[in-house]
Order: structure tokens, then sequence, then C-alpha cells
């Protein structure tokens, strides 16, 4: 029975089945409200709490305006719900790992419609070369530091109080999700004070970056998420769990090509099993797009959920099993 439902699983045409996860995510997170679902502040995605209507709330909200507490609060027991707001994150994250972000996160749904519309018109998409890419994916720690760092700081009486939620000041979430609800208001400058102009700005300049952005990279934004750089920080403990068979690769580059996040270790690399890299977003495509017998797999507690197979290869590219007998 298992094994039936999992040769089922994979068969499954990986590009539809993300299409649909993706917009029902996408409806829970955008327009939830709308429909009363209310799935808690603990998100481990970009779901926007300046969305009226956000069906639940992205964490690093929650989690600036809380580690921003004075220290003698933060570090006593009166912090028991910091903990526990931050183990009810924990917990979503540990069961999909990064999946949400291939998934469930609103800000990659719409980073990969905007790459479908660019498909649609034929222009061509833009790639990082080696060098670059290993300078640009250190941004997303800066991001984190500033997420974490300068709430601690505010606590400490060592940085102004208005630092504080510096990060969402500066979030394309917080500009751009509001929008499919009618809401614009977060488009504008704050001129209340220095820093406030600084952090607004910003905003809305890296906002229009994403949408530029996006355009000609695939997944442009996260590349520079924080909440990437985090998801990696815990994904040791998530039960979902990408795997490699390096014996079993041929190098032949299929899984790279196909990868939006330009991970060049997927097809290189034949030494390490868990073959999950910081920027990956858990789509699946690779897997799909591999020849070989059982050469890339997705694991839940060790068991293959999802596998390159020969067979499965030919069904999701509208091939003839025979063709790979033949080879
Ligand atoms: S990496 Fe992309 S998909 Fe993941 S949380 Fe960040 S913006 Fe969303
Ligand atoms: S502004 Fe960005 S980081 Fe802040 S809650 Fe919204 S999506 Fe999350
Ligand atoms: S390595 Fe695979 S799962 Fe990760 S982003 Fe690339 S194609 Fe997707």
């Amino acid at each position: 029975m298992i094994n039936r439902l999992l040769q089922k699983i994979n068969r499954v045409d990986i590009r539809k089945f993300r299409f649909w996860i993706q917009l029902l995510f996408f409806i829970v997170f955008v327009y939830g409200g709308y429909l009363a679902i209310d799935l808690g502040r603990e998100i481990p995605v970009f779901s926007c709490g300046y969305n009226r209507e956000t069906g639940g709330v992205c964490y690093f909200m929650p989690l600036q305006h809380q580690l921003a507490r004075p220290w003698d609060r933060l570090f006593s027991m009166a912090s028991i719900g910091v903990l526990g707001a931050f183990l009810t994150f924990l917990l979503w994250f540990v069961v999909f790992n990064k999946a949400w972000c291939g998934y469930a996160c609103p800000l990659g749904t719409m980073q990969d419609w905007i790459t479908a519309i660019r498909k649609r018109l034929r222009i061509p998409y833009s790639s990082y070369s080696e060098s670059d890419y290993k300078f640009l994916k250190k941004i997303k720690y800066i991001f984190l530091l500033i997420v974490i760092l300068f709430p601690l700081l505010i606590g400490a009486g060592l940085l102004d109080g208005e630092w504080r939620a510096a990060f969402c000041k500066m979030c394309p979430g917080r500009l751009i999700t509001p929008l499919f609800v009618g809401d614009f208001s977060q488009w504008s400058i704050d001129f209340s004070s220095n820093t406030a102009i600084f952090l607004t700005t910003f905003g809305i300049a890296f906002s229009a970056l994403f949408i530029v952005g996006s355009f000609v990279k695939k997944r442009f934004f996260c590349f520079y998420c924080p909440m990437s750089a985090m998801h990696y920080v815990f994904s040791p403990f998530a039960l979902l769990k990408l795997k490699k068979e390096g014996d079993k690769c041929t190098k032949c580059g299929d899984c790279y090509r196909v990868c939006d996040m330009q991970i060049f270790d997927i097809a290189d690399d034949v030494v390490s099993r868990n073959i999950l890299r910081d920027d990956c977003i858990l789509c699946l495509k690779c897997i799909a797009a591999c020849p070989e017998e059982d050469a890339l797999h997705l694991d839940i507690v060790n068991m293959a959920l999802f596998r390159s197979t020969k067979d499965g290869f030919a069904k999701r590219m509208g091939l003839e099993k025979d063709l790979f007998d033949e080879r």
C-alpha cells in the first residue's frame, strides 16, 4: 500500500503540483483574513503582518519586537512567551524544512509568477557568475544580523528604539503583499526622523528592485533573504531532507540546469549525502530532472518520499521508457 502510494508520488508532475500548492498558500497567506484563517504569528516565511488580511504572520515581525525588550526582562521568566513563540516557529519549520520557500512563501511565489511572465515575453534571464554568486549570497546573513542584533542592542540601551523592526521597514514583503488587497499605504516615506527617512526610502528602493530584479533573475530576492539564512541554521533539525547518492550521479548537470538558485553542488558534489545548501528552496525540480535511479531523493525520517527514477523522469519529461532502456 505504502509502496504504491510512493510510486504514485514519484510520477507526480512536480511543476503542476507546485503551481497548485503555491496558489493555495498564496490565498491562505494573502487573503486568509477574508476567510477567517489565522495560522498565528510564527510563520517561517514572508507572510507579512502589514497586510491586514494575512492568514498568518511572518515570524520576523514579532521576533524583532520581542528581542528588543530590556535585557533584564528578556532574560527572565517574563519572556517565557518569547521562547514559546520561537518553539512554535521551530515546529512549523522542522516539519517542512525549506519547502516553505519552494511551496508556501508568498514572496517566493510572486517571484515565480514574475519569471513565468518573463518567459511568456521570451525575455532571456540572467545568471550570476560564480564569483558574484559567492559574494552576493553572504548578504542574507548581514540582513539576519540586522533582524537579531539590532533589537538586542536596543534592549541593551545601545541603539535608539527607532531601529526596532528595522528589517521590516526595509523588507519588500511590507510594501508588496498589501498591494494584493488594494492597500498602497506602505509606499510612502516616513519623514518623522532621519532614521525613518533612511529605512522607508531603502524599503521603497528594495521593493522596486525586487520587482525589476525578479524579472531578469529567477528568485532574485531569495538570494538575499534573511529568512532563508535562518532556515539554514535550523535545517539540521528538519524532518524533510534533500539527499544525494554520489556513486549514482553521472554529473550530467540536468539538476543544476533546472535549479533556480544556481546551486552548483547539486550536480558537482558527489561526496556529501545531505545536499541541501543554504540557498536551496526545496522546490524538488532537481529530483524531477535527474534521470539516474535514486541519485537524488527527498527523505522524511530516512524514508524516500520522492526520488529520481528513470521511469519518473521519462513520465515527467514526456518520454518513453524504452528510450532509457536503449541507452
Ligand atoms: S528565501 Fe524566498 S521563498 Fe524563502 S522566505 Fe525568503 S523570500 Fe520567501
Ligand atoms: S515586513 Fe517583511 S520581515 Fe517584516 S513581517 Fe513583513 S514580510 Fe516579515
Ligand atoms: S537544489 Fe534542487 S531543490 Fe534546491 S533549489 Fe535547486 S532545484 Fe530546487
